[in-house]
């Protein structure tokens, strides 16, 4: 049993990370290919599997961690298919239609739902029960996880769509979410501070008061995975969070938030240990994908 070979994709908006690996997470295999359309994408990823199952024996399992919006509800018709996404060609896009021909099982997750998988496992989030993974770039979104298994309602969670309070005349931004305007993706993803200020936190230098404004969305975030989930740890990464002094504002702000009203061993004073940074870099996502592959396996 523990030869079990494991396919798994990241597929992220820029790039596919392809990878077959050993249920016990090691990699035998890697690629990675740029995201083009579905008519571009899949037969490299069909090729991929093909030859390095033709090299390593038959894949019991594949695990998916996509970008989205994705229907990732396993008893839906329309599962592991792209829903809404604004990325020409990917609207009705299936990863079982590429996968199916192997005869494995499937299962499909978001990109930071993965990403959460892979830090609870080997990562930041070892030895929690329940850890809630965020993630500030491009877009903002936190995958919560609860003894291996991430979270979901209907669909998958959306906290990078709640509104923070904004203060106009501290910060006259109107927001670019193309629904909301000002929710927190709005004000605090990568493309808001750069439509904003013109330049990401970092290439500016990191000016306190810039990082206290970016910090104070992103706490109250944070304060409402607390109230919500009450998790065992939050991780913060994304390319966002790179900026220096944005991770520890964060942490500042949140226990301010809090106001001492919620009080548990693991909200240590100044939140140091429960705010922190990823363990895994880059590797979260695909790390994450080969669990749920892993995962399919058993199914
Ligand atoms: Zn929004």
């Amino acid at each position: 049993m523990a030869e079990r070979l494991i396919g798994a994709i990241e597929a992220g908006g820029t790039k596919f990370v392809l990878a077959l690996a050993r249920e016990d997470g090691t990699l035998l295999e890697q690629a990675r290919i740029e995201t083009r359309t579905p008519d571009h994408c899949f037969p490299e990823v069909a090729d991929f599997f093909r030859q390095t199952a033709a090299t390593h024996g038959p894949i019991a399992g594949f695990g998916v961690a996509s970008f989205g919006p994705i229907d990732i509800d396993p008893a839906s018709p329309s599962y592991g298919t792209f829903t809404t996404t604004p990325k020409p060609g990917w609207a009705g896009a299936r990863f079982q239609d590429v996968l199916g021909a192997f005869g494995a099982p499937v299962v499909v997750d978001t990109d930071v739902n993965g990403a959460a998988l892979g830090e609870w496992l080997q990562g930041a989030g070892q030895g929690c029960n329940t850890l809630a993974y965020t993630t500030v770039g491009t877009g903002i979104g936190t995958g919560v996880v609860r003894l291996g298994k991430p979270l979901m309602g209907f669909s998958h969670y959306e906290s990078g769509h709640i509104t923070p309070p904004h203060d106009r005349s501290l910060d006259p931004f109107a927001g670019s979410c193309p629904y909301h305007g000002d929710c927190l993706e709005g004000l605090a993803a990568g493309p808001a501070i750069e439509k904003r200020w013109g330049q990401s936190l970092s290439q500016l230098g990191s000016p306190p008061e810039k990082v206290e404004l970016i910090a104070s969305y992103i706490a109250h975030l944070a304060a409402s995975l607390v109230l919500l989930h009450m998790p065992d740890r939050l991780i913060f990464g994304g390319g966002v969070m790179k900026a220096p002094g944005l991770l520890q504002a964060v942490r500042r702000l949140t226990e301010q938030k809090l106001g001492g009203y919620v009080r548990a061993p693991q909200l240590d004073p100044g939140l140091e240990q429960y705010i922190v940074a990823p363990g895994l870099g880059d590797l979260a996502g695909i790390t994450g994908a080969i669990e749920l592959g892993r995962i399919a396996a058993d199914q």
